[in-house]
């Protein structure tokens, strides 16, 4: 597995890639590299902070998600499909 370009730990959940594809194992590190390209005039970089945030959320919370999904029943599973559809149509 690919380590951390700043301090060679296993990037988790947080890991965030440059433009160049070079990887990260959070936005500290990210910060602290300086030989980066200018990732915020890149012309998707909007939609990559973006999906990138909703992943990190979707990540941290879907397991208590699918808990209440299956506390309450099928009928909460069509708001998870659509909270995923509204998330992918987005973009
Ligand atoms: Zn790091």
């Amino acid at each position: 597995m690919k380590r951390c370009k700043v301090c060679r730990r296993k990037p988790k959940l947080e890991r965030r890639l440059n433009s160049e594809g070079i990887l990260f194992c959070s936005d500290d590190c990210y910060e602290d590299f300086d030989n980066s390209p200018d990732d915020f005039s890149h012309p998707y970089i909007d939609d990559y902070e973006a999906v990138r945030f909703e992943y990190i959320e979707w990540m941290k919370s879907y397991e208590d998600d699918l808990y209440k999904y299956w506390l309450f029943g099928s009928p909460k599973k069509t708001d998870l499909i659509e909270a995923i559809e509204s998330v992918v149509e987005e973009f």
